[in-house]
């Protein structure tokens, strides 16, 4: 599955999550980037995810994501240029925002790349009550080194990345952001389910796939 549909399922997560919870704007922002980047972060494992072929909205919705980590990365140096502020908090966000971009490349420079911005995560995350952005760090580390649609297309990955969010719920003190993370994780599974490749669930447990069953 494209990498631009898991995207556009995991904004629709999101948006679903700000219906429920709040329309406070910057708590909205908050729910929406959390489901589209936990959408993603399933296929930090795989080979390019984002084909030629995808539809103009999804393309559009791609390019906001990296003009947003483009102004952010700006105001990040504005801050420290001109009021010498360091912000591990928004390092952290437009890391992940900057995420997407190295999905669509692959190969080893790729992965490498992917791995370094998960260093920086988790070396973020060392700050005091800060664990759960190391514990996502160690993910980014290490997912792109792993089989494609293995370790990280499990219903235990998906555990892991619930845990992590809810240290972030419990810093951020925004209501049910864990559980919005877990259903834009949750979204990228279900999604992959039913594609003909289908999902091993419960790897490395049991090797069985799910799929569909009317597809080949
Ligand atoms: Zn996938």
């Amino acid at each position: 599955m494209k990498g631009s549909t898991h995207l556009a399922i995991g904004c629709a997560v999101g948006a679903a999550a700000v219906g429920y919870h709040s329309f406070n704007v910057s708590n909205s922002l908050v729910y929406i980037a959390a489901a589209a980047i936990s959408s993603l972060c399933p296929d930090l494992d795989g080979p390019s995810m984002l084909s030629s072929r995808i539809s103009k909205a999804s393309r559009t919705l791609y390019r906001s994501l990296i003009t947003l980590a483009v102004l952010m990365t700006l105001l990040l140096i504005y801050l420290y240029a001109q009021y010498r502020i360091f912000h591990p908090e928004l390092t952290a966000a437009t890391l992940c925002a900057i995420l997407p971009s190295l999905i669509l490349k692959e190969g080893v420079i790729r992965n490498t790349l992917v791995s370094l911005v998960g260093a920086a995560v988790a070396g973020a995350g060392l700050l005091p009550g800060m664990t759960w952005l190391s514990g996502f760090g160690i993910f980014v580390m290490i997912a792109p080194w792993l089989k494609h649609r293995g370790m990280t297309h499990t219903i235990w990955a998906l555990l892991i990345w619930y845990l992590l969010s809810q240290g972030m719920e419990r810093q951020l003190g925004i209501d049910g952001i864990a559980l919005t993370a877990a259903a834009g994780y949750a979204s990228h599974l279900v999604a992959d389910t039913l594609t003909s490749s289908g999902v091993k669930w419960l790897y490395p447990l049991s090797r069985i796939t799910f799929k569909l069953p009317f597809r080949r």
